[in-house]
């Protein structure tokens, strides 16, 4: 048989994380933009935050720039960037902000086919170095293919500044690829899935290092955001070799998207992740209970009611997960969960 092997896979160009990176804005600014404009995506809080200065770090390199103060990730605001950013004449994005801002700007990135800059306000997400964007339609989020960030900026002293939550989620989120890496390899015992050992070992890497380093994680801690920032980027990179978020969401991630959907706003992505990956290591046989003792050590609860989160919605949440993303095989399996051996997991883990 003919060799006929393929994969494409791209990178972020350039990576600043540190202190007082974000001054780079306008060497990255220079060396993306082929045309047109700045268009700088943030909202409320984050202007203050980040957005202003990146505007005027690129007001004093001569570039022009515009900015766009928009609201959560939905249908309609990405309507309504995308028609100002077409006025703006945008040949580069830059998305300064938490989720919502940085998932609203790879998406039109990727529908006006131009550079995208991702600039974190907040570490609570892998999302600042990946290429899937969660955009709303309908109040249900769905998980989309976006522009890769062609360069990141993730300025520790301005992501100190945001709540410990924020950082003890964004922890989580690479934590739980543990359960995800478990969800791929049994895809591809089960479905024959490719699977990358490479991308694999990058991403429990990652995992690996926060367990180890968890009591490190601090608040009010520079040092502690560099550390989970760059087990984020690592994260990140494991997603661009495999070329899909396989390394980093598995049947964890179905289950945050789902309690996401049932109970919007309740908990944010990562404390969603870190109850789902308890779940999933349960359901895997596997060490559940160190799971939720390295969260413990960074003040990150797993129970639903500390999030405010009703048991029957929980219990469901966990019951219909696999239908999120039907090709993702996962620990999930293809039909729903028994009531019984959902209401079980939770249970027993104390999730319940
Ligand atoms: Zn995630």
């Amino acid at each position: 048989m003919e060799f006929e092997k393929f994969r494409t896979m791209q990178f972020p160009r350039d990576i600043y994380v540190g202190h007082g990176v974000l001054s780079q804005i306008k060497n990255i600014a220079k060396r993306n933009i082929r045309e047109g404009t700045v268009v700088i995506i943030t909202g409320e809080n984050t202007i203050k935050l980040a957005g202003n200065e990146v505007s005027n770090h690129l007001s004093d390199a001569s570039i022009d720039n515009h900015i766009i103060v928009t609201g959560g990730a939905t249908y309609e605001n990405l309507e309504s960037c995308i028609s100002q950013s077409k006025e703006f004449n945008a040949g580069l994005m830059v998305g300064v902000g938490g989720g919502s801002k940085i998932d609203l700007a790879k998406k039109i990135a990727y529908i006006l086919n131009i550079p995208f800059v991702s600039v974190p306000t907040t570490p609570s997400h892998d999302g600042i170095a990946s290429p899937r964007a969660s955009i709303k339609k309908d109040g249900w989020s769905v998980s989309e293919q976006a522009a890769m960030p062609v360069s990141i900026i993730a300025d520790t002293s301005i992501m100190v500044k945001v709540p410990f939550k924020y950082l003890a989620a964004g922890a989580a989120d690479v934590i739980s690829n543990e359960t995800a890496i478990l969800d791929w390899k049994l895809a591809n015992r089960i479905k024959g899935e490719e699977f990358s050992s490479s991308a694999a070992a990058i991403a429990e890497y990652a995992a690996k290092e926060l367990i180890e380093k968890a009591h490190l994680i601090l608040p009010g801690v520079e040092e502690s955001v560099w550390l989970v920032v760059k087990q984020i980027l690592a994260s990140g990179t494991s997603m661009a070799i495999a070329s899909s978020s396989r390394p980093a969401s598995g049947s964890e991630h179905l289950i945050a998207h789902n309690l996401e959907n049932l109970t919007p706003g309740k908990a944010i992505h990562g404390e969603q992740c870190a109850i789902g990956s308890v779940v999933s290591m349960f359901l895997h046989g596997g060490d559940w209970k160190s799971l939720v003792s390295t969260y413990s050590k960074f003040g990150l609860s797993v129970k639903a009611k500390d999030y405010g989160i009703p048991e029957d919605l929980m219990i469901e949440a966990v019951r219909t997960a696999h239908r999120i993303r039907k090709e993702r095989y996962t620990i999930l399996g293809e039909v729903d969960l028994s009531r019984e051996a959902s209401q079980n997991a939770l249970y027993i883990t104390g999730i319940l």
